[in-house]
Parts: structure tokens; C-alpha cells; sequence
């Protein structure tokens, strides 16, 4: 029988062979279609599904993702011709990545949001390279998968959803040892650096099945929760929260008054400047608020403030996502149909001004929103360490922020 394992690499060679179409595509101009169909493919078909995989399980788009194959691929191969490599990251990889994660996820705001990522085939090959570039160049400096660890913002993202997937992996048996045993057949080395046969963090399980495989671990089914974060990823956390804020203040009409409003200030010539402005202004506003309630609720708890966000990003997420497949899935499917296939073609993307109010859709963003204010309440005293007001006062005041931004129309293209 096909090991898990090996279910999970030929799924990564499946999704693999799919990216370097879509890069390929993104390489030319589009013929018939009214955008880069392979950006498009990538950022608003693909990109708004993933998160709805850590509804399932945190990092469950890790066990298929073609980048953990090339890691792997690069860590098999450098085996034999680079016997430099470090067994395992040390300090200095660590906190690096600590400060380089909250960073990076700005950064991929700032490209979605001024460089116009999404449409743009030359950065959207520029991006992905970026993130082969580092899931190899760190394979090839360490063992195991690096850059996934604590280096991909995406996969530290999923990571924090792990709170809130309903299955995850722990051990089977009490523990027993070092990950690597001597019995021939049950040997696996865990590429994220855990000890499976121990305990297993689903912040940064990637799902390779490795342990599975070994009968050192099984998938349990568990409740939604809160993590206690370590400083790096709260950090992160707060910084995603203000990402998606103005993420989400871009699909609104507020977009408009803020860039009219800048330019004003600024000059007509700093339009991108300006865009790339929001992204690190939310992240300061998330900040702020963090340290409003540390303040009011006389808490030095900011990482049990910033664990409380978590639930509030992911709903905003998840909202966000739906927003961008109501609005552009269509036209997107259509655009990826009539430049590849000979089928009749006259009509056109619906115009990116356009604001729409979608009923139902409102309703599901806002309940996803009052579910991480349950969430909270329901789970914030079995969460070591976090006081019960500053939990309880953060997903509140987060959560009526992004629902006060939700509730005005929003556009129809992404
Ligand atoms: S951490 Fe990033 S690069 Fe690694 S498997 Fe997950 S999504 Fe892919
Ligand atoms: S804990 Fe198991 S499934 Fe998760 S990354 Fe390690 S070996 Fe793979």
C-alpha cells in the first residue's frame, strides 16, 4: 500500500506541475483574456481556497505544497555534495525568523496591495521565485525544511489557523526517545525539526506524514482554541491582523477617501507610495489596539492580547476570501477558459469601481466574526496564561473593527 508519505509527495508533484503551468502563463500576455490569466489563477483562484484547508487542519496545504517537495528534493540531493550543512537551525535562525516572519507578511501586503501582485505576471513569477529561491538556498545551508520552519509567511500563517482546525496530529505512544529510532523500517527524520514521538506542535506540523508512516503519531480530532504564542508569533499575529485590515479597507469605498485624501497631501505622483502605506498602517493600528487593552485591562499579557487576534484574522480571512471568489472566481475561470481553450468569447470583467452588497455573503462574514468572539469567551480560561478580560476585550474590540469595515459595500473585483 502507497505510504502517506508518498501520497503526500506525488500530490506536491500534481500541485507542482500545476504552479509552473500557471508561471508559464504568467510569462505571457494574455491574448483574449483581459488579465494575466496566470496571476490570476494563482492570487484569486488558488490563493483565497487555502485558507479554508486550515478549517480541516492548520497547515494542511504544507502536505501538498510543491515547495516542501523542493526543499526535500534539495535536502535528499545535498546529502551527498554538501557535507557543510548545519543538523538543525540554530539560535540565530530562530530569531531571525522571529522578526523576519511579521516582516515578510507586511512586505506580501505591500505587494498586493502597490505592486498590484494579483494582476501582474512579472511579480507574481518574481514572488514565487523568491519563495523556491529561499525553500532551496536554506535546504542547501540546513537539514531538513528551513524555510518552511521559519521562513514562509504563508505556512506560518496556516500555522496560527491551527488553532482553530479541527484535526491535528499527536503522538501515539508515551514518549519514547529521540525522533530518530534504530529499527530499520520506523527511522524518520521530521524535516520541522519536532519530536513527534514526544509531543507535536500543530504551529508548525507540515503534515509529510512521516510520523504517521512510523506509527509514532496519529490524527486526532480536537477543539478550537487559543495558542499560547511565543513573542515572534504574536508578533506576526498582530502584524497579519493589520494586513487583512487593510486588505479589507482596500475592497470598501473608505479606499477611495484615503488615497484622495493622501494624494492631496502628498502629491498626484505618490499613488503607490501611498497604497504601500496602508498595509504598515494597519499593522500599526492592530499594535495600537493591542496596547489599548493591555492598558485599559491593567495586563502585561500583549501575546495573550495578540492570541486573541488570531480567531479575529482568521475570520477576517476567510471573509475576505469569499469576497474575492464571489467577486472574481467567475470571471477569473472565464478568463483561464477562453485565453487556453478555441471557445467564443465577446464579453468583458466586470469593471473594478463596482461595489455591491451581497446579502448572504454578509451574513456568513459576520458570522464568522461573532464565532471568534464565542470562540474566545467560550475557551479564553482554558488558555494558560491569558487574564480573561484582555482575551475577551481584544477579539471584541478586532472583532467590531473589521465588522464595521465589512458592513459597507464592497467591490466586486479584487
Ligand atoms: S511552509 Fe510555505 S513553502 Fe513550506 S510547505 Fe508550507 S506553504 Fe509551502
Ligand atoms: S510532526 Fe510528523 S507530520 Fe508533522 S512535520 Fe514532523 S514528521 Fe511531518
Amino acid at each position: 500500500m502507497t505510504s502517506l508519505a508518498t501520497t503526500s509527495r506525488l500530490l506536491q508533484l500534481a500541485t507542482g506541475i500545476g504552479l509552473a503551468t500557471a508561471l508559464l502563463l504568467a510569462l505571457r500576455q494574455p491574448v483574449r483574456a483581459e488579465a494575466n490569466v496566470g496571476a490570476t489563477a494563482i492570487w484569486l483562484l488558488w490563493w483565497p481556497v487555502v485558507p479554508f484547508l486550515a478549517l480541516l487542519a492548520g497547515r494542511l496545504w504544507c502536505a501538498v505544497c510543491p515547495l516542501a517537495g523542493l526543499s526535500d528534493l534539495v535536502d535528499r540531493a545535498a546529502r551527498r555534495f554538501a557535507p557543510w550543512r548545519r543538523r538543525a537551525p540554530g539560535r540565530r535562525v530562530q530569531r531571525v525568523g522571529a522578526v523576519w516572519l511579521p516582516v515578510a507578511i507586511v512586505l506580501l501586503g505591500i505587494a498586493f496591495l502597490a505592486l498590484e501582485l494579483e494582476m501582474s505576471g512579472p511579480m507574481t513569477i518574481a514572488v514565487v521565485g523568491l519563495f523556491a529561491l529561499g525553500s532551496a538556498g536554506m535546504a542547501l545551508a540546513i537539514r531538513g525544511r528551513a524555510w518552511c520552519r521559519y521562513a514562509c509567511p504563508l505556512g506560518a500563517t496556516l500555522g496560527l489557523y491551527a488553532s482553530l482546525g479541527r484535526w491535528s496530529l499527536r503522538p501515539l505512544s508515551p514518549p519514547a526517545g529521540p525522533t530518530e529510532t534504530p529499527s530499520g523500517p520506523r527511522l524518520f527524520r521530521c524535516p520541522a525539526y519536532l519530536n513527534p514521538r514526544h509531543s507535536i506542535d500543530p504551529l508548525h506540523c507540515q503534515f509529510c506524514a512521516r510520523c504517521l508512516d512510523a506509527g509514532a503519531a496519529q490524527i486526532s480530532p480536537r477543539r478550537p482554541s487559543l495558542f499560547v504564542l511565543g513573542t515572534g508569533e504574536a508578533a506576526l499575529a498582530i502584524a497579519l491582523a493589520g494586513v487583512l485590515a487593510a486588505d479589507t479597507l482596500r475592497m470598501t469605498p473608505l479606499f477611495i477617501t484615503y488615497v484622495g485624501a493622501m494624494l492631496d497631501i502628498l502629491g498626484p505622483a505618490y499613488y503607490r507610495l501611498v497604497v504601500a502605506l496602508l498595509p504598515l498602517l494597519g499593522t500599526l493600528a492592530a499594535a495600537l489596539l493591542v496596547g489599548a487593552i493591555i492598558v485599559s485591562t491593567r495586563s502585561r499579557d500583549w501575546r495573550g492580547a495578540a492570541a486573541a487576534l488570531v480567531p479575529v484574522a482568521f475570520a477576517a480571512q476567510l471573509g475576505l476570501s469569499l469576497q474575492h471568489l464571489a467577486g472574481s472566481g467567475w470571471p477569473t475561470l472565464q478568463g483561464l477558459i477562453v485565453e487556453l481553450l478555441p471557445v467564443p468569447w465577446e464579453g468583458h470583467l466586470p469593471p473594478s469601481e463596482a461595489y455591491s452588497v451581497m446579502p448572504f455573503l454578509k451574513a456568513v462574514q459576520f458570522g464568522l466574526f461573532a464565532a471568534a468572539v464565542a470562540l474566545v469567551v467560550y475557551r479564553r480560561r482554558r488558555t494558560q496564561g491569558l487574564s480573561g478580560n484582555t482575551g475577551l476585550a481584544t477579539v471584541s474590540a478586532g472583532s467590531a473593527a473589521f465588522a464595521g469595515l465589512f458592513l459597507l459595500p464592497m467591490s466586486l473585483a479584487c
